[in-house]
Formats: structure tokens, sequence, C-alpha cells
């Protein structure tokens, strides 16, 4: 038993020793003053050209990965990963993190879809578009959201009609990330309206080049435009894009929406010694209100840490995640309020300033203003405290008769 364990710590090592020599040869070390990162984060909040470029930077990564056999590496070799573990997936992750690499537009693709394809995607559809999206050819977005539903995704009202080979969708999707510069996207529509809501939904894979798909990009508070409105009018589907069963659909999307909480949960760019040096750039680490603040955020890091360790030792011995996605997704969501306040509380007068006129470009106003991008993205702190009150504590659940009705009876806005 001892043997095995060391042979398969020795195996790591070995892959962790792979994965530096690689990286190391193959990109730029992040500075340990992080001062590139943040400026990168700024600019990239600023205008629509270095949004752009991020794109293409986070394809010509992806690509790069992937033929140096980084990509998927815990995706079976014949959908185009390197059939290793969870565990070197992370090891690989936690030594890029140390380099100036771009890959945000991958994240719904690669942490999402990916999980959800192998859990409940036909052969021909794994072998379709696992290789394509591991080597970076393809982006997808998420189109699960609606005006009318949002956190009451079984709500949704978008339809999908049997015509023939394919189905015909109608409807508006919103606050769908990337879908301006996606390829393919996950889409929930409804297809069975005589049925209680969660019953009637089916999940498809679309193609967001197909007629009918129009995007319109949303400007949020922090200035960049990264999430869309997207409406569907005819848009024809094949019907070997159903992803699981026809009226199956909330039961694959439990997959996704779990995947989108670790993904969220997972962390942030920043760690505590960048408010540390906030903290000294600001001449503030004697005052004693910032020493409290700093200490509180270096706690509350750490028990995220501790957080992903045991999600991630509960996922390596075999039992499924459960609440402890949203356990890890309220926790992050309140860091990054905590985070964010603190930071502009260490600048003070100067956190009044924005962009260029405010210290590091503007970094850490953005920090403050994206927060409610993470605590509502994912399913908000208030659902989340739903779902751990109900399924963890045992709460008596919300009053929910919409729950059993026929979709069609149930009174909607109009
Ligand atoms: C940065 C960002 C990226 C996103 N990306 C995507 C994407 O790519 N694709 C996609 O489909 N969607 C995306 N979303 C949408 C996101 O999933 C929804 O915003 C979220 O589920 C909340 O829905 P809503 O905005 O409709 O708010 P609502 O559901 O209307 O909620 C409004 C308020 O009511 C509260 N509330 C609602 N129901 C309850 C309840 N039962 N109990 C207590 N309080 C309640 C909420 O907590 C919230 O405070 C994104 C959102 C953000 C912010």
């Amino acid at each position: 038993m001892t043997d095995t364990l060391d042979a398969a710590a020795r195996q790591l090592d070995s892959f962790r020793h792979e994965v530096k020599a690689w990286l190391e040869a193959n990109a730029k070390r992040r500075r340990h003053d992080t001062s590139e990162f943040k400026a990168r984060v700024a600019a990239t909040s600023q205008s629509r050209e270095s949004e752009f470029e991020h794109v293409e930077k986070c394809k010509a990564w992806q690509r790069k990965i992937y033929d140096a056999g980084f990509a998927g590496i815990a995706v079976p070799v014949e959908y185009g990963g390197r059939g290793g573990s969870a565990t070197e997936q992370r090891v690989f992750q936690q030594e890029a993190a140390r380099y100036e690499i771009d890959t945000g537009v991958f994240s719904v693709g690669l942490a999402m879809v990916v999980p959800t394809l192998l859990a409940c995607g036909t052969e021909e559809q794994k072998r379709k578009h696992l290789p394509a999206m591991l080597r970076g050819d393809h982006i997808w977005c998420q189109l699960f959201s609606e005006p009318g539903a949002g956190s009451d995704l079984a709500g949704l009202t978008t339809r999908a009609e049997r015509d023939g080979d394919s189905w015909v969708v109608n409807g508006q999707k919103v606050w769908n990330s990337f879908a301006h510069v996606s390829d393919w996207g996950i889409m929930l529509a409804r297809t069975d309206w005589d049925v209680p809501k969660h019953r009637g939904i089916t999940y498809f894979l679309v193609d967001m080049r197909s007629p009918g798909i129009e995007v319109r990009p949303l400007r949020q508070i922090t200035g960049v435009a990264h999430f869309n409105e997207t409406f569907l009018t005819d848009v024809h589907i094949p019907t070997e894009n159903v992803l699981g069963e026809v009226n199956g659909g909330w039961g694959v999307t439990q997959t996704t929406l779990m995947a989108e909480r670790v993904l969220i949960g997972g962390g942030m760019g920043l760690g505590f010694r960048d408010f540390l040096e906030l903290a000294r750039h600001y001449g503030r680490t004697d005052d004693a209100d910032v020493r409290q603040g700093l200490a509180a955020s270096y706690t509350r890091s750490e028990l995220l840490r501790w957080l992903g360790e045991r999600a991630r030792a509960a996922m390596k011995a075999g039992r499924p995640m459960g609440p402890e996605s949203s356990v890890a997704k309220l926790a992050i969501s309140q860091h990054v309020f905590e985070n964010g306040n603190l930071a502009l509380a260490i600048e003070g007068a100067d956190a009044m300033l924005y962009e260029d006129d405010a210290f590091e470009h503007g970094f850490w106003q953005q920090q403050f203003l994206g927060q409610w991008g993470i605590r509502i993205g994912g399913g908000t702190e208030q659902v989340q405290r739903n779902i751990l009150g109900e399924r963890m504590l045992g709460l008596p659940p919300e009053a929910r008769p919409d729950k059993t009705e026929p979709f069609r009876e149930i009174p909607k806005n109009a």
C-alpha cells in the first residue's frame, strides 16, 4: 500500500517537473509585483480592440498547450485529451498560475461544457466537439438565462418545436458571457408545456453561426461588454444536437451548473500578497483597521484554499460533489465583497479616481466593481443560501406550487 502511494507521489512529482520545465520554456513568468497582470486586466476592461486581442491570445495559448499534450489533462485520449488525472490537471493549473497567460474565453467550454459532454454526451458528440474545444478552435458560451428566468432558471420560456430532422427555436437569452466571440453554445429550451416546469426542458448544442441568431453586447458596470443578450428567431438545430434526452434537459443542466459553481468558487487572480503590497504602497500597514482587514482577508483566502482541498478530496474518493459547490460559491462571493471594500479603504480618497488616473490604471476599482459579476453569476448568494438551507441543513423548503403544475398553467409576466 505504502509502495503504491510512494509510486503515485513520485509520478505526480515527475509530472510537476515536466510541467514546470515546459512552462518555463514556453510562457512568460508573471513578475512578482503583478503590475503587468494588473495593467492587462485594466486594459482588457477598457476597449473592444484589447478584448479581441485577448481572444486571439487565448486561442494561441490553448493551441500551444494542445500541441504540447497539456490540454484536457483529465480528458480521455480518444477525445483529444491527455488521459491523465484530475490531480494532474490541478498541478498544471497551479504551475500555470505563475505565468502571464490568457485563458478567459475558454472558461465556459473547458470548465463547464467538457464535464457535461463527458457525462451526458453521445459518442459522436464527444468526438465531434471535445477535440475542437481542446485545440482552441471553438469558443463556447452558455445560453441559459432569460429576462424572466435567472434564479428561477426552470421557468424559461424559449421554445423549441420539432420540425422533421430539426428543432426550431424562438426566444431570448441574456447575460451570455463571450457569446459575441463564440462558435458554439449550450442552450436550454422548453419542449413540453404540458408538464411541470422541470420536466419539459431540453438541452441543445447550438452552432452560433446558425441563421436567426443575433447577439447584442451589453456593457457592464466595469465598462467591459463581456456578456450579451442573444435573440433566437426560427433557429434550426439538428436533432443530433440534443444533449441527453428530449425533455430530460434539467438533469443535464445540473452537471453544468455544478461545474459552473466550482469554476467560480475555484478562486480569483489575486492573493493576499497583492493587498499587502497595496497597503505598503499607501503606507498604511500601521493602520489598525487596515491591519485587521488584511488579517481577515488572509484568513478567508486560507479557508477558501482548504475548502477547495476538501472538495477535491471528496471527488478523489469518488464522493459526488453536492452542496459543497454552493459553499465554495458563497465563500468566494463573500471574499470578493470584503476584498473590494478593503482595497478601496486602503486607497482612501484615491479610490475615487478611475482608469489611468488611478493607481495601477484603475485595477483596484475594476476589482471592486467586478465583485457583483462574481456574486450574481452562476447563482446569487441568496439562491446558494436557499440550496444550503434546504439540502444541507434540512430546513423546510420554500413553498413552490409551480413545481407540480403543468408549466402552461403557471401565471407568467407578459
Ligand atoms: C458576470 C455574469 C456572467 C453571467 N454569464 C452568464 C452566461 O454566460 N450564461 C447565462 O445563461 N447566464 C449568465 N449569467 C446570468 C446569471 O446566471 C443570472 O444573473 C443569475 O442566475 C441571477 O439571475 P437574474 O439576474 O435573472 O436575477 P433574478 O433571478 O431576477 O434575481 C433578482 C434578485 O432576487 C433574488 N432572488 C431570486 N429568487 C430568489 C429566491 N428564491 N430566494 C431568495 N432570493 C431570490 C436574487 O438573489 C437577486 O438578488 C451571468 C451573470 C453575471 C452577473
